[in-house]
């Protein structure tokens, strides 16, 4: 018997549209071949008959819009794998779902359009995607299976390959029907409103796996969607994929409904002040950790912002550890080894000088001790998630009173340390504040943005 061959692909980032930052081939990681295979991790040796293409898989930190030639680019790079393929019986596609490129409206619909119009008709396609994402009709027209992550902070990514991998598996050797139905959700807010390790979103996704034991129904998801992109298409969206389209409309329906029905309670997992607030707020005798939400990079922000920074040296406010600040200039002064420095923010336009108490370079970070402060600067945009990266630089969290870090809500392993912790509402591209937010394409109404309507949707 011959064997099958699904063949896998993707591009994988979160694009701010507000951010001057474009991402392109420079920003993008590209796994192929086994490390992407093994990235997957998928039990692929339990299925005998089927044989995995590895192609290419697209993924960056999240960032401003993706260059166009780029995007094209990867999409011809991809086509050029398939041609070396003939008769491929399913394309498993890892997207995130919330990318942005100037001159096209819906980047991924456009990218699994493409690809797919060089396989045949019967080739069936799977979806894997994070709950930030947005859905259009062009990606439910062209796609036979959808799965997208049902944790935020996103814990299950690995599980949600293995769901889209499973049902578009079924599809091809148990011919096993699917059909997807959608229903848009009027509400759009940032991810760090809908948790899902506080109500009302944990209720609503656990749910999910409540509905996907229905008869008739295979696998249902939500998306939360992406705030801080100026895009027609950014909404919630409750998604079904089922072998009973009554029921699964009905279930669509009823998801959407209860997102709806809480859209008043999305609030935030933390507790949030404004910059000039916040220091007055903290138990100035417990470890804090203060999340500077507006410039955030792992939600498409620079990471260069230093309004905090200049708080806290303005106000003599000591041991805050800064993890971490995004400046590549910052290398090139310091080989002169002045004893201050002038750091420059292009994004906020701010500048502030220090004094060099010390400083060392690891890893490309430069620590630099001012103060009785500590600065992290990084060659690159990244962010503090692991208790690995302050490790690998030699700092001890012990040593300090303040962590700063330029996130939104906290990654688990930072949550662990079951510190105080507050979000401040700094500005920056991805600013909690959405009423400084440019809505020039969104669709109206959308909730927060309009209040006083209704969702006109019966079950
Ligand atoms: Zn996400």
């Amino acid at each position: 018997m011959q064997k099958q061959k699904i063949f896998i692909c993707g591009i994988s980032t979160e694009c701010c549209s507000y951010s001057t930052l474009i991402q392109d081939e420079n920003d993008f990681e590209i796994l192929s071949g086994n490390k992407l295979l093994k990235y997957i991790d998928f039990n692929y040796s339990k299925y005998k008959n089927i044989t995995f293409i590895s192609s290419k898989f697209y993924r960056s930190l999240p960032g401003g819009p993706v260059d166009k030639k780029f995007f094209l680019k990867t999409i011809q790079n991809i086509k050029n794998d398939l041609k070396k393929n003939t008769s491929i019986d399913g394309i498993l596609f890892l997207m995130h779902g919330a990318m942005y490129v100037k001159g096209i409206n819906d980047p991924e619909g456009f990218f699994i359009e493409k690809i797919r119009s060089k396989v045949s008709k019967n080739c069936k396609i799977s979806l894997s995607y994070d709950l930030h994402g947005q859905m259009t009709d062009t990606i439910i027209k062209n796609i036979n299976y959808f799965a997208a992550y049902k944790t935020a902070p996103h814990i299950d990514v690995k599980q949600t390959y293995f769901r889209a991998i499973k049902m578009l598996i079924n599809g091809i050797l148990k011919n096993k029907k699917n059909h997807i139905v959608w229903e848009k959700i009027p509400v759009l807010v940032s991810g760090e409103m809908s948790s899902t390790i506080v109500e009302p979103c944990k209720k609503i996704y656990k749910n999910l796996n409540k509905f996907n034991k229905l008869k008739g129904i295979n696998d249902c998801n939500l998306l939360i969607g992406y705030v801080w992109a100026d895009a027609k298409r950014a909404t919630a969206s409750a998604i079904v994929n089922c072998n009973d389209v009554t029921v699964g409309k009905k279930i669509c329906k009823k998801i959407a409904l209860s997102y709806w029905n809480n859209r008043f309670k999305l609030v935030y997992d933390m507790q949030s002040y404004k910059l000039n607030k916040i220091f007055n707020v903290i138990n100035n005798k417990k470890f804090t950790i203060l999340a500077d939400s507006g410039d955030n990079p792992t939600a498409g922000g620079v990471g260069s912002r230093i309004d905090v920074l200049e708080h806290v040296f303005k106000n003599n406010i000591e041991n805050t550890l800064f993890a971490g600040i995004f400046n590549e200039e910052i290398f090139r002064k310091l080989k002169n080894k002045k004893n201050k420095i002038v750091i420059k923010d292009t994004i906020s336009k701010k500048k502030i000088s220090l004094a060099i108490d010390k400083y060392y370079l690891k890893n490309d970070n430069a620590i630099l001790s001012s103060n009785n402060n500590t600065i992290i600067f990084t060659k690159y945009r990244k962010p503090f998630h692991y208790l690995s990266d302050f490790k690998e630089l030699n700092i001890n969290l012990k040593k300090y009173k303040i962590l700063v870090v330029k996130s939104g809500y906290l990654s688990p392993e930072l949550k662990k340390l079951k510190a105080d912790n507050f979000m401040i509402l700094t500005d920056g591209f991805v600013t909690q504040d959405f009423k400084r937010i440019k809505n020039f394409f969104r669709e109206k109404p959308i909730y927060p943005f309009q209040k006083n309507f209704r969702f006109n949707i019966n079950i």
